[in-house]
Parts: structure tokens; C-alpha cells; sequence
């Protein structure tokens, strides 16, 4: 696996995988492309895109959502003297043999070859100012950039005056090489992902309760659960592969579970529900405390598991007495019937499971719904068995990678935590760094360095894998803040995403297929993600990019790696002993025998990985029990009133990823979904006098979009959905986030992205 020079074609031996091998290590090597002080350093990329590529198949897990499921990829096909070279599509289809979805694959992952080599960012582009257009510049002079930026932060304002904002596309070896850059060498903790934004109410909730992050379910659990609950997720649209799986059971129907949607909207998750809980919108906690009443007031509780396991009930009991079933279905707004109905099949069942995602985590109160969620089922010992606990669905494709090495602003690798010198101080031990170099005082997570910047307190902001001038809360506010910084950068692989036209320097990314690295899915599956493509231009793997700035910062022994492998390698040795361990795996092992599920402690054989968490009941709390946590329900942080009568909610359609900066290169999915629209209940479109197609102002206290307007009776009247896929780049501009407010969760500090108050206007008008 040799290159001979930029300009030589590279002759790779296949990356072919074959079961559940790989015939050889999925690192290429292009050698020291822009190496200093004398390392080399491969994967980097070549500095020009004259190398053919390397025409091998490969398997990987597919690069969009948390469900995680295993592609095989299949190279295009070489052109030949009588035919013109076709377009580079390489071709996507399930992989049989990956454990988490056997095949199966949705519209996204399918497509996903349409997507890689289009659009993309070939060379670092620099300027003064954000109103003067891009020039290429080279890696030599971003670097130096960069560096002297970084030294003069450091010296004026100190490590609080830099923040990078990462992402659940990240491989895990991105995010852990970028963490130990600044929260060991630099001595800050304002590293940030949008994890933030999906799953951060989840972490919160699951150490909270359980004393740890880390869900303790696996799908398998579907399989066999006889009750199914989905709170807050659009399972069908959002995880469609998994929702497949529970379907595919239930049309079995001898053994078909029973399931139960909880969600606004008569979505196609809730239509192939047994029973819909159509509940107002910021209710849920409510709900979850009549359901805990229910369960109390008939006896259902597990008395046994209470007592051995759990802590906190003399705390949660007076407050689930409260929650009557009159009480909470009157706040749900929803038939009492329906409240004992499902409280009624919790009771009856011997496994239940409980799956949610964005709805519950976008919330102010997310870290206490979730805890509702557990609640439930450590009041009836329904967790550590095969079928039953409370399982989080990952939005990002690896975001639980992202906790794993501690990509968040409070957390450090193995699920520790800043706060903790004790954790800080195995962390710096294993790093390489003086005792003290990791500051004990939790970073910024992202709305408070949209905070920071509005202050003119940050002096760099570095953006990475992630678009946030279109996923954020409050656009117009975060435009104005984000104006402020003197210097944002952005790792991106893709041109003329809304973020670039805020930045000054843009860094052009490698992506999944043009470097090697792990993923893990939302079961705790890690899965070896070869480079099987080149990276286009100049563009670079992400670690590989944080490292060399480590090096030139002058960090030369804590930044010496010379593949994603070894960089996994010095990981895993921080999960040792830890929930997370994962120190038997390595890239070596995982191209050998497959995706893998932790708990993997060194000497575990191939397979033999921990499906569930907490099989012994025994919880990483400093008691070993599992807490239950009383906490009354708050409603929405802005609810509707008098001048916006309205609920919008945001969500995602099945065929797009997003922002779009993937999927919008997608014919399939532009087809699928032309535009945005904006779901109507008739009652609430009438005395506007909206109609089908018509155009609909929507306004919110942070501004307006104008958008077409759907009737359907799919949706709860007084509520309106929109999707959140279209930025301002796209001929269908709507900036549903924008509409959005920035309040969150005071634990998780995860923005309420589910729920603004809006009022509808109808016709003319323009967005302002
Ligand atoms: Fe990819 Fe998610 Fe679709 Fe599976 S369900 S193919 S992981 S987008």
C-alpha cells in the first residue's frame, strides 16, 4: 500500500470485506503531505486530487442516522476507451451481515453514493472579511493562520476565548484528536458538538437516573418486547429501518407486541400504533406521571427490584399521588380512557420498552422527561432483561461515539466528567499533560458561546462537520452574534453551506469513505468505517487537521499518531474499567470479525460484547441503586398565549439528512420532498381563510417564513409542523429554526427545538 508521489496512480489491494472481514487494514497511507518538524503524516490526503482511485468495495455503517445500519459499497465503474467517464457514483445497498439491520437499508442510506463526490471543498479558502468573496489559500498558510490566532487568544483572553463546535458526524477519532487539543493541550473546555442539540437531555437524564450515560437496550429488545412505547419519536421518518423491524414482528402477528405512540401528530409511526396518544405539545412528563399513578394506585409495581435497586421513592411517591388520571389526561389533552389504557398494558406486560428521541430531548424539561421515562420502568423493575428499559434513538450517526470520548462541553473520554479531579486527572495522565492542564470549569456548551460571541468574548470560533446557521435556535440572533468573532473557521466537506457564509476560513474536509474510523450506534455497536475513496483536492481527515495544529502548537508528543488506528488505540485505554470499556477493540480486531457492542473489556471474544447494560441490576451510582427522581412538570418554556396562539414544532422528512448538504444532491429525495410545507389542522386554517397550496406567513417573536400550507387532520389543532431540512441557500429557503427559541433545559442545556409559539397569517407579507 504504497504511494510512489501525488501524481502516481496508488494500487491499493482490495478493501473488500468478506463476512465479516476485511481483507486488510482500511488505512491508506498517501505519506507526509503536510507534515513539520519532521512527522509524518499519513491519511492526510495528497495536496492534489491526481490519484485514481482506489476501485475497491467496502462495508461501513451508513453515515446518516443513529440507527446505524451496515452498508455495502460498491465503486463505479471504471470508464472504458468506448465509453465516456460516467459520473463517480458509488453504489450503496444493506449489508447482509451487519448485525444491526441485516441488511436493510432506507431511501438515505441508499443513496448516499450520489452524494460523496459532489459539491465538495477541494482547497482551504481564506478572507479578511465576511463580505468579501473566498480565495484559496494553502494548507501551509491556514495553519500558520491558525496558529498564530490561537497563541494570541492564549495569551490576551486565555483558553475561554476559544470554542469549537463539533459534530455527530465526526468519526470518533475526529472527536477524541480535537477534544484532547483543547481540553488537554489548550486548557479549555469549550468543546461542543451537536449532540447538543439531539441527544444531550438523554446523557443528562441517563447519568441522572442511572448514574451513567449509555442506553442499556439493543434492538434485539424489539424482537421480543410485548410492549413497545414510542414517546417523542417519528420512528417511521426518522429511524425508518428499525420502525421496519417492529413492523415486520407485528405483521408475524402471533407474537405481535403491543405499541404505543405518544405524539402530537398522527404521524405514520402513530398510524400503525394500537393505541395514539395525540398529547398537547410540552406534556409528556405529565403523562408519564398519571401512567406512574396508575401503576401505583393497582399495585404493579416490582416491590422486590424497589426496594434492592432503587433509591428516591419516598421522594416520588407523594408526587405521583398527585397525578391522578382526571389531572394528567385533562393537562395531556387526551381521553382519560387512553392514559389507563396504556397504564393497563404496562401492568400486564412482562417486558416493556420505551424508545424516544428528538421530542423528548428538544424540551426544557428534557433531562426530567427522560427521567419520567426511567422512572416507569425502575417503579416496575422493567430494565437489564431482554425486551425491557428505556432506550434513547441517536439522531446523529455518531453521536454516541461523540459521549464515548467525551465530545461535549461538561464531559471527558470514558463517560467521565470535568467537574471531577479525579477523572480530569486520569485523563491527564493518560493524554500526557502536567497535572492541572485540563481546567476543572465545564466549557461552553453551543447557545452559551452564541452567548459568548454576542459579548465579544470568543475570539475564534471553530466550526467542524455541522451547519448551525441552519440547525440552531433564533437564526437571526445567532447571524448577528456570530458577526461578532473575529475569527470563524469551518471544517466543512461541502461548498456553500449557510455556515461557510459566515466564515473566514474554511478548511476542506475529508468525509466518511475518505478516512478510516469508528462509529457507534445508538445499541452500543462499533463499527470500523474504512477509507474507501479518495478525499477530494486538498481535503484532510479531521483528526489528522487537529493534530498537525497540536504538533505546530508545539504539543509534538501528544499529537505523534500516524493512523486513525493508533489514534483508537490510545482511546480505548481510557474506557478501561469504565461502563463504556472498550479496550479489547481496535480497528484490527473490528476489520477482522465486525461491528462489535460494548461493554467490550480487554480479552472479550469476538461477539461476546455486552448487549444489555445493567443485567445485574448493580448501577454506577455511589450506592449501586438506580435513582427515581420527583421533579413537577414545567409545560413549555414559551407556550402559546393571545398574539401567537400556535404550537410549531419541528421534525424531519424520511428521504432528507438535516440541513441538506448531503441530501440536497439527492434527485431521489428533492423528488420525494420538493419543498417545505407547513401542516395546518383545518380548524386552525379556517378562520384565516387558508386553503390547500395557499401561502401561509409564519411568525414567531424571533421572526417569519413564508411557506405552503398542507391541511391535514393528521395534526393536533393548535399545533403546526414544519421541517427543518431547508436553509437560507436553498431556492426553498425556509428557516424553520429561525422561528425557534434558544431556552432549554437548565441540565441538559439542550434548546426546547420542539416547541415556539407562532401565530399564522395569511397570503401576502414577506419573511422579516
Ligand atoms: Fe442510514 Fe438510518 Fe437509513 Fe439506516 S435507517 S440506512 S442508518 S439513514
Amino acid at each position: 500500500m504504497l504511494l510512489r508521489s501525488h501524481r502516481d496512480k496508488i494500487s491499493l489491494p482490495l478493501l473488500l470485506s468478506c463476512g465479516h472481514r476485511l481483507a486488510l487494514s482500511p488505512v491508506f497511507r498517501p505519506g507526509a503531505a503536510f507534515g513539520s518538524q519532521g512527522i509524518p503524516l499519513p491519511e492526510l490526503g495528497p495536496a492534489h486530487s491526481q490519484m485514481t482511485l482506489p476501485l475497491a468495495a467496502a462495508r461501513a455503517q451508513c453515515p446518516y442516522c443513529g440507527v446505524g445500519c451496515g452498508l455495502d459499497l460498491k465503486p463505479p465503474e471504471p470508464p472504458t476507451a468506448s465509453t465516456p467517464a460516467p459520473e463517480p457514483l458509488w453504489t450503496a445497498r444493506g449489508d447482509r451481515h451487519h448485525p444491526s439491520s441485516l441488511g436493510q437499508v432506507c431511501v438515505k442510506g441508499a443513496t448516499v453514493g450520489e452524494t460523496l463526490h459532489r459539491n465538495r471543498l477541494t482547497t482551504p479558502l481564506w478572507r479578511e472579511r465576511t463580505d468579501e468573496p473566498f480565495a484559496p489559500i494553502s494548507w501551509e498558510r491556514a495553519m500558520d493562520l491558525l496558529v498564530e490566532r490561537i497563541q494570541t487568544t492564549l495569551a490576551t483572553r486565555g483558553p475561554r476565548g476559544l470554542a469549537i463546535y463539533g459534530s455527530g458526524q465526526f468519526l470518533t477519532e475526529d472527536y477524541y484528536v480535537a477534544n484532547k487539543l483543547l481540553k488537554g493541550a489548550l486548557g479549555g473546555n469549550n468543546f461542543d458538538a451537536n449532540s447538543r442539540l439531539c441527544m444531550s437531555s438523554a446523557v443528562a437524564g441517563y447519568a441522572r437516573s442511572l448514574g451513567s450515560d449509555g442506553p442499556p437496550c439493543c434492538y434485539d429488545d424489539l424482537d421480543v418486547a410485548d410492549l413497545v412505547v414510542l414517546i417523542g419519536t417519528n420512528t417511521a421518518e426518522c429511524h425508518p429501518v428499525l420502525f421496519q423491524r417492529l413492523l415486520k414482528r407485528r405483521r408475524r402477528g402471533t407474537d405481535a407486541p403491543r405499541l404505543v405512540v405518544v405524539d402530537p401528530r398522527a404521524t405514520d409511526t402513530a398510524a400503525a400504533a394500537d393505541l395514539h396518544l395525540p398529547i398537547r405539545s410540552g406534556t409528556d412528563l405529565a403523562l408519564l406521571h398519571g401512567i406512574g399513578h396508575l401503576l401505583l394506585q393497582s399495585g404493579a409495581l416490582d416491590q422486590t427490584f424497589l426496594a434492592a435497586h432503587t433509591e428516591g421513592f419516598e421522594k416520588l411517591e407523594p408526587l405521583l399521588r398527585t397525578w391522578t388520571p382526571e389531572r394528567a389526561a385533562a393537562v395531556c389533552g387526551i381521553p382519560e380512557a387512553s392514559l389507563r389504557q396504556l397504564a393497563q398494558w404496562w401492568a400486564e406486560s412482562d417486558t416493556a420498552l420505551s424508545l424516544w428521541s428528538m421530542g423528548v430531548n428538544q424540551r426544557r424539561e428534557g433531562t426530567a422527561t427522560v427521567a419520567g421515562i426511567i422512572n416507569l420502568h425502575l417503579l416496575t423493575g422493567q430494565i437489564g432483561r431482554p425486551g425491557a428499559g428505556p432506550f434513547s434513538l441517536t439522531g446523529q450517526p455518531n453521536a454516541m461515539g461523540g459521549r464515548e470520548v467525551g465530545g461535549l462541553a461538561q464531559l471527558l473520554p470514558g463517560y467521565r466528567a470535568v467537574g471531577n479531579a479525579a477523572h480530569r486527572a486520569e485523563v491527564e495522565r493518560h493524554w500526557g499533560f502536567p497535572e492541572g492542564a485540563i481546567s476543572a470549569e465545564p466549557g461552553l456548551a453551543v447557545w452559551e458561546q452564541i452567548e459568548a460571541m454576542e459579548q465579544g468574548e470568543l475570539d475564534l470560533w471553530w466550526v467542524a462537520a455541522t451547519n448551525p446557521l441552519v440547525s440552531l435556535p433564533s437564526l437571526d440572533r445567532v447571524r448577528a452574534a456570530v458577526a461578532r468573532c473575529p475569527l470563524v473557521v469551518l471544517s466543512e466537506a461541502y461548498a456553500g453551506t449557510e455556515t461557510a457564509a459566515v466564515a473566514h476560513l474554511v478548511l476542506p474536509a475529508a468525509q466518511w469513505s475518505e478516512k478510516a474510523g469508528t462509529m457507534t450506534n445508538s445499541e452500543r455497536r462499533v463499527t470500523l468505517c474504512p477509507a474507501f475513496r479518495q478525499p477530494p483536492g486538498q481535503a484532510r481527515a479531521d483528526w489528522a487537521i487537529f493534530a498537525e495544529l497540536g504538533r505546530r502548537l508545539g504539543f509534538t508528543r501528544q499529537f505523534t499518531w500516524t493512523s486513525a488506528a493508533e489514534v483508537y488505540a490510545e482511546f480505548v485505554g481510557l474506557t478501561r474499567g469504565r461502563l463504556c470499556d472498550m479496550a479489547g477493540l481496535s480497528h484490527a480486531l473490528l476489520a477482522e470479525h465486525g461491528p462489535q457492542q460494548w461493554p467490550f473489556p480487554e480479552g472479550t471474544a469476538p461477539g461476546g460484547g455486552g448487549a444489555r447494560l445493567y443485567g445485574d441490576h448493580q448501577f454506577p451510582t455511589p450506592s449501586g441503586r438506580a435513582r427515581l427522581i420527583a421533579e413537577a412538570p414545567l409545560g413549555l418554556a414559551e407556550p402559546p398565549d393571545d398574539t401567537y396562539p400556535l404550537v410549531l414544532t419541528v421534525g424531519r422528512y424520511l428521504a432528507h439528512w438535516h440541513t441538506m448538504t448531503r441530501t440536497a444532491l439527492v434527485a431521489r429525495a428533492r423528488k420525494r420532498h420538493p419543498g417545505p410545507v407547513l401542516e395546518v389542522h383545518p380548524a386552525d386554517a379556517e378562520p384565516l381563510g387558508l386553503v390547500d397550496g395557499a401561502i401561509a406567513t409564519v411568525r414567531s417573536r424571533r421572526g417569519s417564513v413564508r411557506v405552503p400550507v398542507r391541511l391535514s387532520e393528521a395534526i393536533r389543532p393548535g399545533v403546526v409542523f414544519l421541517p427543518m431540512h431547508w436553509g437560507a441557500s436553498q431556492p426553498e429557503a425556509c428557516e424553520a429554526n429561525r422561528l425557534m427559541h434558544e431556552l432549554g433545559c437548565p441540565l441538559s442545556k439542550q434548546p426546547e427545538l420542539k416547541a415556539a409559539a407562532v401565530r399564522l397569517e395569511a397570503g401576502h407579507g414577506h419573511s422579516g
